[in-house]
């Protein structure tokens, strides 16, 4: 009998000065390859050997979800950008003047979207916490510094401007210590969102450090701690054979014992990410700790931008033990002309996937916009006073007492975004004059204070 043991590969990473060194890249032309230097230079690129040769089907790459996922190509950019850099990179090698030509770019590209940077970065004794983004009443988004890179970078990343060097909207923090006494002030908080990028990219004793303050005694009221992360999809070898990988099962194990819920946010595209036997280990082994494995993903053209592909991956999911959480639609920002699916044809691709799988699959919600005022659902198209519309709800708001009050904007169906919306009654929608009001007022803990 012949006995296979299974070796783990070491991680190896590739980006822009090395990615020619990848075999596969002979498969492409040398127009491909010289698009991927062209737009790499604008928007983040990044891509691993689990990535690369356990989820990429070469064979038919171009077609490929997880190469588009991941491997830039020339329609990512506008064509009118796309040959800004091209030109610059034709006739100079001096790295200033390329990246000012691609700062230029990206300053296009709407970097920080839905009031990242106005409304949601809270004060404490008079300073800024730039690590953290409180929007939503309960939940509190912390951006670890140490966490702000990912084992591979996705080319609809609408975090992408952290990732390329645009520090002044970097949400960074280093101190724990500011964190907890912000908590400590703020009670109604309960769920800790721990973001990045990933924070399942860092050494083990750098994330115990940011998870031990909420173990045991403390006087915060977090009651659930998330870990957003796509580390199942891009490098689930994390939680099986890496060198660290029983420590971080083990702390897990122990979040949960102190009664603490633990959940991952596990950001999946498409159901490739579910196939391979290195991450249906992983999901094993997560589970075993007691952890919830909660799904989320945003709707991509080139990628996911099908009934069947959503109905596979929550099916899938559910199967393997993760409970579908949202869907959401691209953000505005960075390639999002070459992502955007328009809002209507989002919501017949959620309803006709929707339709088709169990009743456990549909803990999903979407599709959901994270706008400005908050995470907009869209509910459907519905016929009122003999007017075709689309109906809205709040699935979160920047003030609670929006959420789940059905709203109606024209039926349109070009929008591919909130703000492409008119209001199909009156002239304005019911939120506007009091997020007006909240921009006005900036921080946060005065809109909480009402
Ligand atoms: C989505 C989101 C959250 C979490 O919202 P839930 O609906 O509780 O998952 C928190 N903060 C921000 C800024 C978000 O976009
Ligand atoms: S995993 Fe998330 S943060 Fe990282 S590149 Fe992809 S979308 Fe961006």
């Amino acid at each position: 009998m012949q006995i296979l043991i299974q070796t783990k590969p070491a991680y190896k990473a590739y980006a822009l000065n090395t990615f020619r060194n990848i075999p596969q890249m002979e498969r492409l032309t040398e127009s491909e390859r010289r698009a991927i230097e062209i737009v790499g230079n604008v928007l983040p690129f990044k891509v691993n050997n689990y990535v690369i040769d356990e989820l990429i089907d070469w064979d038919h790459y171009k077609d490929d979800p997880l190469f588009n996922l991941v491997f830039p190509n020339r329609d990512m950019l506008l064509p009118a950008h796309f040959s800004e850099m091209e030109k610059t990179l034709n006739s100079t090698n001096d790295r200033n003047v390329i990246r000012e030509t691609a700062y230029k770019i990206r300053l296009k590209l709407n970097p920080h979207p839905a009031g990242q940077v106005e409304l949601n970065v809270p004060e404490i004794d008079g300073v800024k916490l730039t690590g953290i983004q409180h929007k939503y009443r309960e939940t509190l988004l912390f951006f670890p510094s140490s966490g702000q890179t990912c084992h591979s970078y996705c080319t609809f990343c609408f975090r992408w401007p952290q990732f390329v060097g645009m520090n002044e909207i970097k949400f960074a923090m280093r101190e724990t210590e500011l964190l907890v006494k912000y908590l400590e002030q703020h009670q109604e908080v309960t769920d800790i969102l721990f973001t990045g990028g990933d924070p399942m990219i860092m050494k083990f004793e750098v994330f115990r450090q940011y998870i031990e303050p909420f173990l045991g005694d403390n006087k915060t009221n977090i009651q659930s701690i998330r870990i957003g992360t796509k580390s199942l999809g891009f490098w689930p070898y994390k939680f099986i054979d890496d060198e660290e990988a029983d420590k971080f099962l083990a702390l897990f194990e122990r979040i949960v014992k102190s009664g603490v819920n633990l959940a991952f946010m596990a950001h999946f595209n498409h159901p490739n990410e579910l196939k391979t036997p290195a991450v249906q280990r992983a999901i094993r082994r997560l589970r075993s700790t007691g952890i919830q494995i909660r799904t989320q993903s945003p709707l991509l053209a080139h990628i996911n931008d099908n009934a069947d592909t959503w109905a596979e991956m929550w099916r899938e999911q559910v199967n393997q033990n993760c409970i579908p959480y949202y869907m959401f639609v691209a953000r505005d920002t960075g390639a999002k002309h070459y992502f955007e699916v328009p809002l209507v044809r989002a919501w017949e691709i959620f309803r006709d996937a929707y339709q088709q799988v169990s009743g456990l699959c549909r803990t999903v919600r979407g599709p959901s916009m994270s706008a400005t005022p908050g995470k907009v659902q869209i509910l459907g198209v519905s016929k009122m006073d003999n007017k075709k519309v689309l109906t809205l709800r709040f699935l979160q708001g920047r003030n609670p007492d929006w959420v789940a009050k059905p709203f109606f904007a024209e039926y349109d169906e070009t929008a591919t975004w909130l703000n492409d919306l008119k209001p199909a009654f009156g002239d304005q929608f019911f939120y506007e004059d009091e997020l007006e009001r909240m921009y006005q007022t900036k921080t946060s803990e005065e809109v909480y204070a009402n």
